[in-house]
């Protein structure tokens, strides 16, 4: 039973943003607080590479990463696999193979280390177009107790253009530089009319990542500004699989509605922004 509305009619979540950092989980739990709220579906995301200490409770080789997302969506299918990949490894066009092979809906990427359009990571990229599999990356600011935030300025995304079929997501609206991430979104809008399915397509994910004082003028800019934005905004939470609060995340979406209501937004936008438009970026029908 839906929750939330919405100008009179129930809103269903799909959250495009959900994190795993240990190989425990108690999945029955989470479908029957799921099964009671409008949380329907969630994009589930793998343990960190092994660029990553934080975030973790041991070190997971990329395999057993692989094999847990998958276990960990496995009779739920509310539940949808993603591969959190590192770009740069020597065997990264490989692990993309093997992951679309064995059933991810798509990957994500945190540029801990080094640009979006690093050599290494753009032939990564290029394999995800090919097998086609959409790719979430973080932007914004980076919490990972490093200096790492240059790497996630949105206009470095600028170097994915020219990669034909690729379609990727920024997060958190790339806060703080959501003006940024919505110039960025207008150059790909602009690049796509006149280049079409030869450049790369830009969506972006609204998880948070701006506070609560920044989100209200920060969706209002990225919803008004004047781009094509209706079918390429995802929702997500950013929360973890196995302490995921499906009465918390509610509560988030309805702020978001209140903020959309504001805007006078159609509930054929909303519908999209909820649940339609990642259902499309990862092809799922
Ligand atoms: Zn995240």
């Amino acid at each position: 039973m839906s929750t939330l509305h919405y100008q009179g009619q129930s809103v269903a979540v799909f959250d495009c943003h959900v994190h795993t950092d240990k190989a425990a989980l108690d999945s029955g739990e989470l479908c029957r607080r799921s099964r009671e709220s409008s949380v329907k579906n969630l994009i589930v995301m793998s343990i960190a590479p092994s660029c990553f200490s934080i975030w973790k409770d041991r070190p997971y080789s990329n395999e057993e990463r692989l094999e847990l997302v998958l276990r960990q969506c496995e009779d739920m299918p509310m539940l949808h696999p993603v591969y959190w990949i590192d770009p740069t490894e020597e065997d990264a066009p490989r692990q993309v193979e093997l992951a679309a092979a064995a059933g991810v809906v798509g990957f994500k990427v945190i540029c801990g280390n080094h640009y979006p359009g690093d050599p290494r990571a753009m032939k990564t990229y290029e394999r995800m177009a090919q097998v086609h599999k959409s790719v979430l990356f973080h932007s914004g600011i980076l919490w990972d107790g490093k200096s790492s935030s240059r790497y996630n300025r949105p206009s470095e995304f600028e170097d994915l253009l020219p990669i034909a079929g690729l379609t990727f997501a920024l997060a958190h609206i790339s806060w703080p530089w959501t003006d940024e991430c919505i110039a960025v979104f207008g150059k790909y809008e602009d690049a796509r009319r006149h280049y079409g399915d030869a450049c790369a397509r830009m969506y972006v994910d609204i998880t948070p990542g701006t506070p609560p004082l920044y989100r209200k003028e920060a969706l209002y800019r990225l919803f008004k500004t004047g781009y094509q934005v209706e079918d390429s905004i995802l929702f997500g939470s950013d929360s973890f699989l196995d302490r995921y609060d499906a009465a918390a995340v509610e509560k988030q979406v309805s702020v978001d509605l209140a903020h959309f209501a504001d805007m006078e937004l159609p509930f054929r936008v909303v519908d999209k922004v909820f649940q339609g438009n990642v259902k499309n970026f990862y092809g799922i029908r």
